[in-house]
Protein backbone atom coordinates (compact mmCIF):
# COMPACT_ATOMS: atom_id res chain seq x y z
CA UNK A 1 0.00 0.00 0.00
CA UNK A 2 1.33 3.30 -0.75
CA UNK A 3 0.35 6.39 0.93
CA UNK A 4 0.00 9.71 -0.89
CA UNK A 5 -0.81 13.46 -0.38
CA UNK A 6 -2.89 15.29 -3.36
CA UNK A 7 -2.67 19.36 -1.94
CA UNK A 8 -4.73 21.64 -3.58
CA UNK A 9 -2.68 24.22 -4.40
CA UNK A 10 1.10 24.97 -3.23
CA UNK A 11 1.03 26.63 0.10
CA UNK A 12 -0.59 23.39 1.18
CA UNK A 13 1.90 21.17 -0.62
CA UNK A 14 4.65 23.38 1.36
CA UNK A 15 3.22 22.58 4.44
CA UNK A 16 2.73 18.99 4.07
CA UNK A 17 6.63 19.37 2.85
CA UNK A 18 7.54 21.14 6.24
CA UNK A 19 5.54 18.28 8.33
CA UNK A 20 6.27 15.07 6.82
CA UNK A 21 8.63 13.59 5.31
CA UNK A 22 7.65 12.66 1.56
CA UNK A 23 8.76 11.92 -1.97
CA UNK A 24 7.26 14.88 -4.52
CA UNK A 25 6.06 13.16 -7.44
CA UNK A 26 5.67 14.71 -10.96
CA UNK A 27 4.17 12.78 -13.38
CA UNK A 28 5.99 9.33 -12.18
CA UNK A 29 7.34 8.59 -15.34
CA UNK A 30 10.96 8.05 -12.98
CA UNK A 31 9.87 7.60 -9.92
CA UNK A 32 7.80 4.29 -10.68
CA UNK A 33 10.27 2.63 -12.53
CA UNK A 34 13.39 3.09 -10.43
CA UNK A 35 10.64 1.58 -7.41
CA UNK A 36 8.84 -1.15 -9.25
CA UNK A 37 8.47 -4.30 -7.60
CA UNK A 38 7.03 -6.41 -10.87
CA UNK A 39 3.38 -7.40 -12.45
CA UNK A 40 0.86 -6.99 -10.35
CA UNK A 41 2.64 -5.71 -7.32
CA UNK A 42 2.31 -1.95 -5.92
CA UNK A 43 5.51 0.11 -6.32
CA UNK A 44 7.80 0.17 -3.74
CA UNK A 45 8.31 3.60 -1.92
CA UNK A 46 9.41 3.66 1.35
CA UNK A 47 8.01 7.34 2.18
CA UNK A 48 4.62 8.71 1.23
CA UNK A 49 4.06 10.27 -2.04
CA UNK A 50 3.49 14.00 -2.40
CA UNK A 51 1.50 14.60 -5.73
CA UNK A 52 2.86 18.20 -7.15
CA UNK A 53 2.16 17.47 -10.85
CA UNK A 54 -1.06 19.10 -11.07
CA UNK A 55 -0.68 22.26 -8.77
CA UNK A 56 -1.56 25.19 -10.98
CA UNK A 57 1.28 27.23 -9.22
CA UNK A 58 3.82 24.82 -10.93
CA UNK A 59 2.19 24.39 -14.51
CA UNK A 60 2.98 28.37 -16.07
CA UNK A 61 5.10 29.32 -19.43
CA UNK A 62 5.79 32.97 -19.45
CA UNK A 63 8.35 35.44 -20.05
CA UNK A 64 9.39 38.05 -17.46
CA UNK A 65 12.29 40.37 -16.59
CA UNK A 66 14.74 38.42 -19.40
CA UNK A 67 13.64 35.08 -18.30
CA UNK A 68 11.46 32.59 -19.44
CA UNK A 69 10.00 30.74 -16.51
CA UNK A 70 9.02 27.21 -16.33
CA UNK A 71 6.83 25.48 -14.07
CA UNK A 72 8.60 22.46 -13.12
CA UNK A 73 5.30 20.28 -13.54
CA UNK A 74 4.85 21.54 -17.44
CA UNK A 75 4.54 18.55 -19.59
CA UNK A 76 7.33 17.99 -21.85
CA UNK A 77 4.38 17.55 -24.75
CA UNK A 78 3.47 20.87 -23.77
CA UNK A 79 6.83 22.67 -24.16
CA UNK A 80 6.90 20.88 -27.38
CA UNK A 81 3.67 23.00 -28.60
CA UNK A 82 4.67 26.07 -26.56
CA UNK A 83 5.43 28.95 -28.87
CA UNK A 84 8.18 30.12 -26.14
CA UNK A 85 10.30 27.07 -26.26
CA UNK A 86 12.97 27.73 -27.96
CA UNK A 87 13.39 25.39 -30.79
CA UNK A 88 16.77 24.43 -30.16
CA UNK A 89 14.95 22.74 -26.88
CA UNK A 90 12.38 20.84 -28.45
CA UNK A 91 14.20 19.39 -30.99
CA UNK A 92 15.82 17.80 -27.91
CA UNK A 93 12.37 16.88 -25.96
CA UNK A 94 11.20 15.46 -29.04
CA UNK A 95 13.91 12.75 -29.18
CA UNK A 96 12.75 11.77 -25.11
CA UNK A 97 10.91 8.45 -24.64
CA UNK A 98 7.82 8.44 -26.79
CA UNK A 99 4.80 10.29 -27.09
CA UNK A 100 2.82 8.50 -23.95
CA UNK A 101 5.52 9.11 -21.69
CA UNK A 102 5.93 12.76 -22.50
CA UNK A 103 2.33 13.26 -21.71
CA UNK A 104 3.20 12.25 -18.19
CA UNK A 105 6.58 13.93 -17.73
CA UNK A 106 7.77 16.65 -16.04
CA UNK A 107 10.73 18.66 -17.03
CA UNK A 108 11.37 19.73 -13.56
CA UNK A 109 10.98 15.78 -12.75
CA UNK A 110 13.82 15.71 -15.43
CA UNK A 111 15.86 18.11 -13.64
CA UNK A 112 15.41 16.79 -10.16
CA UNK A 113 16.01 13.12 -11.12
CA UNK A 114 19.74 14.32 -11.58
CA UNK A 115 20.05 11.74 -14.44
CA UNK A 116 23.33 11.88 -15.69
CA UNK A 117 21.81 10.58 -19.21
CA UNK A 118 18.68 13.77 -19.06
CA UNK A 119 17.80 14.71 -22.56
CA UNK A 120 17.11 18.54 -21.22
CA UNK A 121 19.69 19.23 -19.03
CA UNK A 122 22.27 20.11 -21.72
CA UNK A 123 20.28 23.00 -23.05
CA UNK A 124 19.93 24.18 -19.76
CA UNK A 125 23.26 24.28 -18.63
CA UNK A 126 24.69 25.78 -21.86
CA UNK A 127 21.95 28.87 -20.97
CA UNK A 128 22.89 29.16 -18.02
CA UNK A 129 19.45 28.06 -16.44
CA UNK A 130 18.53 28.92 -12.88
CA UNK A 131 16.15 27.30 -10.27
CA UNK A 132 14.09 28.31 -7.79
CA UNK A 133 13.56 26.08 -4.42
CA UNK A 134 10.75 26.89 -2.20
CA UNK A 135 9.72 25.72 1.73
CA UNK A 136 6.73 26.96 3.19
CA UNK A 137 8.99 30.30 4.60
CA UNK A 138 11.94 30.84 1.95
CA UNK A 139 12.87 30.64 -1.61
CA UNK A 140 16.12 30.50 -2.98
CA UNK A 141 17.80 30.73 -6.17
CA UNK A 142 20.22 28.43 -7.55
CA UNK A 143 22.44 27.96 -10.82
CA UNK A 144 21.38 24.41 -12.18
CA UNK A 145 24.90 23.23 -12.27
CA UNK A 146 24.88 23.80 -8.07
CA UNK A 147 21.66 22.39 -7.80
CA UNK A 148 22.93 18.89 -9.66
CA UNK A 149 26.11 17.54 -7.58
CA UNK A 150 25.95 13.90 -9.04
CA UNK A 151 24.41 11.14 -10.50
CA UNK A 152 20.79 11.12 -8.67
CA UNK A 153 21.73 13.68 -6.26
CA UNK A 154 20.67 17.16 -5.38
CA UNK A 155 20.88 20.11 -3.33
CA UNK A 156 16.98 19.83 -2.59
CA UNK A 157 15.85 20.31 1.02
CA UNK A 158 13.46 17.73 2.47
CA UNK A 159 10.82 20.72 2.89
CA UNK A 160 11.92 21.73 -0.51
CA UNK A 161 10.22 21.33 -3.58
CA UNK A 162 11.24 22.92 -7.41
CA UNK A 163 8.69 25.87 -8.09
CA UNK A 164 10.67 27.46 -11.04
CA UNK A 165 12.92 27.05 -14.05
CA UNK A 166 14.63 30.36 -15.16
CA UNK A 167 15.94 30.49 -18.89
CA UNK A 168 17.61 33.77 -19.98
CA UNK A 169 15.67 34.83 -23.27
CA UNK A 170 19.02 35.20 -24.80
CA UNK A 171 18.89 34.57 -28.72
CA UNK A 172 21.60 32.21 -30.17
CA UNK A 173 21.51 32.29 -33.75
CA UNK A 174 23.31 28.97 -34.39
CA UNK A 175 22.12 26.34 -32.51
CA UNK A 176 23.26 22.66 -32.88
CA UNK A 177 22.28 19.10 -31.09
CA UNK A 178 23.19 15.95 -31.45
CA UNK A 179 21.68 12.63 -29.17
CA UNK A 180 23.45 9.39 -30.31
CA UNK A 181 21.07 6.74 -28.62
CA UNK A 182 20.62 2.62 -29.42
CA UNK A 183 18.01 3.63 -32.04
CA UNK A 184 15.71 7.07 -33.19
CA UNK A 185 12.76 6.69 -31.05
CA UNK A 186 12.80 5.59 -27.40
CA UNK A 187 16.28 5.18 -26.75
CA UNK A 188 18.45 6.46 -23.86
CA UNK A 189 21.18 8.49 -24.41
CA UNK A 190 24.73 7.24 -24.60
CA UNK A 191 26.31 10.71 -25.72
CA UNK A 192 24.37 14.04 -26.11
CA UNK A 193 25.38 17.52 -26.77
CA UNK A 194 23.93 21.04 -26.78
CA UNK A 195 26.17 23.44 -28.77
CA UNK A 196 24.51 26.83 -28.96
CA UNK A 197 27.22 30.35 -30.44
CA UNK A 198 26.49 33.77 -31.58
CA UNK A 199 29.11 34.77 -34.34
CA UNK A 200 29.28 38.50 -35.66
CA UNK A 201 31.40 39.38 -38.53
CA UNK A 202 33.03 36.11 -38.44
CA UNK A 203 34.41 35.95 -34.98
CA UNK A 204 32.61 34.06 -31.93
CA UNK A 205 31.21 36.45 -30.08
CA UNK A 206 29.21 33.53 -27.39
CA UNK A 207 29.94 30.15 -27.31
CA UNK A 208 28.26 27.29 -25.29
CA UNK A 209 28.89 23.69 -25.32
CA UNK A 210 27.51 21.35 -23.23
CA UNK A 211 27.99 17.46 -22.97
CA UNK A 212 25.39 15.04 -21.48
CA UNK A 213 25.91 11.28 -20.57
CA UNK A 214 29.58 11.38 -20.34
CA UNK A 215 30.59 12.17 -17.03
CA UNK A 216 28.61 12.33 -12.97
CA UNK A 217 26.78 15.54 -14.07
CA UNK A 218 26.69 17.40 -17.48
CA UNK A 219 30.21 18.50 -18.71
CA UNK A 220 30.70 21.93 -19.84
CA UNK A 221 34.11 23.29 -20.52
CA UNK A 222 34.05 27.79 -19.74
CA UNK A 223 38.05 27.53 -19.83
CA UNK A 224 37.57 26.25 -23.21
CA UNK A 225 34.61 28.59 -24.17
CA UNK A 226 36.02 31.56 -22.93
CA UNK A 227 39.05 31.11 -25.28
CA UNK A 228 37.13 30.60 -28.13
CA UNK A 229 35.41 33.90 -27.97
CA UNK A 230 36.90 36.49 -29.91
CA UNK A 231 38.51 34.00 -32.40
CA UNK A 232 37.65 34.20 -36.25
CA UNK A 233 35.19 31.18 -37.48
CA UNK A 234 37.38 30.12 -40.05
CA UNK A 235 40.38 28.62 -37.40
CA UNK A 236 38.19 26.94 -35.26
CA UNK A 237 38.83 23.55 -37.20
CA UNK A 238 42.52 23.95 -37.59
CA UNK A 239 42.66 24.61 -33.98
CA UNK A 240 40.71 21.36 -32.81
CA UNK A 241 43.29 19.20 -30.91
CA UNK A 242 44.15 21.94 -28.90
CA UNK A 243 40.46 22.89 -28.26
CA UNK A 244 40.33 19.05 -27.24
CA UNK A 245 43.05 18.85 -25.28
CA UNK A 246 41.20 21.60 -22.91
CA UNK A 247 38.00 19.59 -22.73
CA UNK A 248 39.41 15.97 -22.80
CA UNK A 249 40.08 15.31 -19.11
CA UNK A 250 36.36 16.72 -18.07
CA UNK A 251 34.91 14.18 -20.48
CA UNK A 252 35.14 11.18 -18.18
CA UNK A 253 32.21 8.54 -19.52
CA UNK A 254 31.33 4.98 -17.65
CA UNK A 255 31.30 1.36 -19.22
CA UNK A 256 27.60 0.51 -18.78
CA UNK A 257 24.94 -1.38 -20.15
CA UNK A 258 24.48 1.18 -22.98
CA UNK A 259 27.78 1.68 -24.16
CA UNK A 260 31.50 1.67 -23.23
CA UNK A 261 33.66 4.66 -21.84
CA UNK A 262 35.77 4.24 -25.19
CA UNK A 263 33.23 4.58 -27.93
CA UNK A 264 31.28 7.49 -25.69
CA UNK A 265 35.01 9.82 -26.06
CA UNK A 266 35.53 8.82 -29.74
CA UNK A 267 31.85 10.20 -29.88
CA UNK A 268 32.56 12.77 -28.14
CA UNK A 269 35.63 14.06 -30.34
CA UNK A 270 33.36 13.48 -33.03
CA UNK A 271 30.53 16.10 -32.06
CA UNK A 272 32.73 18.34 -31.17
CA UNK A 273 34.84 18.50 -34.41
CA UNK A 274 31.26 18.21 -36.25
CA UNK A 275 30.29 21.01 -34.38
CA UNK A 276 33.38 23.39 -34.73
CA UNK A 277 33.13 22.77 -38.56
CA UNK A 278 29.53 23.38 -38.73
CA UNK A 279 30.43 27.17 -36.90
CA UNK A 280 32.89 27.33 -39.35
CA UNK A 281 30.66 26.71 -42.60
CA UNK A 282 28.43 29.30 -41.17
CA UNK A 283 30.70 32.14 -41.45
CA UNK A 284 29.02 34.97 -40.48
CA UNK A 285 25.44 35.29 -38.54
CA UNK A 286 23.45 38.43 -36.90
CA UNK A 287 21.01 38.61 -34.69
CA UNK A 288 17.56 39.80 -35.62
C1 LIG B 1 9.86 4.68 -21.24
C2 LIG B 1 10.67 5.83 -20.71
C3 LIG B 1 11.52 6.50 -21.57
C4 LIG B 1 12.27 7.59 -21.10
N1 LIG B 1 13.09 8.24 -21.98
C5 LIG B 1 13.83 9.30 -21.55
C6 LIG B 1 14.69 9.99 -22.44
O1 LIG B 1 14.78 9.70 -23.64
N2 LIG B 1 15.43 11.02 -21.94
C7 LIG B 1 15.36 11.39 -20.64
O2 LIG B 1 16.04 12.34 -20.24
N3 LIG B 1 14.55 10.75 -19.77
C8 LIG B 1 13.78 9.72 -20.19
N4 LIG B 1 12.96 9.05 -19.31
C9 LIG B 1 12.94 9.45 -17.90
C10 LIG B 1 11.76 10.38 -17.50
O3 LIG B 1 10.65 10.25 -18.36
C11 LIG B 1 12.16 11.85 -17.44
O4 LIG B 1 13.27 12.03 -16.59
C12 LIG B 1 10.99 12.75 -16.96
O5 LIG B 1 11.21 14.08 -17.37
C13 LIG B 1 10.76 12.69 -15.46
O6 LIG B 1 9.64 13.50 -15.16
P1 LIG B 1 8.49 13.01 -14.16
O7 LIG B 1 7.55 14.14 -13.99
O8 LIG B 1 7.89 11.74 -14.62
O9 LIG B 1 9.35 12.77 -12.84
P2 LIG B 1 8.98 11.95 -11.52
O10 LIG B 1 9.21 10.49 -11.74
O11 LIG B 1 7.63 12.35 -11.01
O12 LIG B 1 10.08 12.54 -10.53
C14 LIG B 1 11.47 12.44 -10.82
C15 LIG B 1 12.26 13.05 -9.66
O13 LIG B 1 11.96 14.43 -9.55
C16 LIG B 1 11.47 14.77 -8.24
N5 LIG B 1 10.52 15.87 -8.44
C17 LIG B 1 9.56 15.98 -9.39
N6 LIG B 1 8.97 17.21 -9.31
C18 LIG B 1 9.57 17.87 -8.28
C19 LIG B 1 9.44 19.18 -7.72
N7 LIG B 1 8.56 20.09 -8.20
N8 LIG B 1 10.23 19.52 -6.67
C20 LIG B 1 11.14 18.65 -6.19
N9 LIG B 1 11.33 17.39 -6.69
C21 LIG B 1 10.56 17.03 -7.73
C22 LIG B 1 10.89 13.46 -7.73
O14 LIG B 1 10.83 13.42 -6.31
C23 LIG B 1 11.88 12.46 -8.31
O15 LIG B 1 13.04 12.43 -7.50
C24 LIG B 1 12.18 7.97 -19.74
C25 LIG B 1 11.33 7.28 -18.88
C26 LIG B 1 10.58 6.22 -19.35
C27 LIG B 1 9.66 5.51 -18.41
Amino acid sequence: MVNGYHPKDLIEALKIRAEVSCIPLAGGTDLMVQNARGTGLSPNFDKPLLFVGHLPELRHIEKKEGFLHIGPSVLLSEMLSHPFIPETFKKAISQMASPPTRNLATLGGNICNASPAGDTLPFLYAMDAELILENHAFDRRIPIEEFICGPKQTELKSDELLTDILIPTTLFPVSYYKKVGQRRGMSLTKVSFHGLAEIVDGYVEDLRMAFGSVAPTVVRSRDCENSLIGEPVSTLKSRFNEIWELYEPSIQPIDDARSTATYRKNVCYNILKDFLTHLENIKEIYNE
